[in-house]
């Protein structure tokens, strides 16, 4: 599985940045961002685990994982 970010949704909060830190990072603006080596690929299993519960509490929905 992979994760995305929906960049039209994010309101910059930090939580996925600041919390899990080995999948996400912040880009322009406080726009989150995946890790490059990460995009477009699948996870391992721990870093799914952090990018799952990044997508649960992201307050705007931005993250997805499929
Ligand atoms: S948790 Fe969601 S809204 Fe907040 S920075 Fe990350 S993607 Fe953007």
């Amino acid at each position: 599985m992979k994760v995305f970010i929906e960049k039209d949704f994010c309101t910059s909060c930090g939580v996925c940045y600041d919390t899990f830190t080995n999948v996400f990072i912040e880009g322009e603006e406080g726009i989150s961002e995946i890790k490059p080596e990460l995009k477009n690929k699948d996870l391992e299993d721990s870093l799914l685990k952090e990018a799952i519960s990044a997508a649960e509490e992201c307050p705007a929905g931005a993250i997805v994982v499929k």
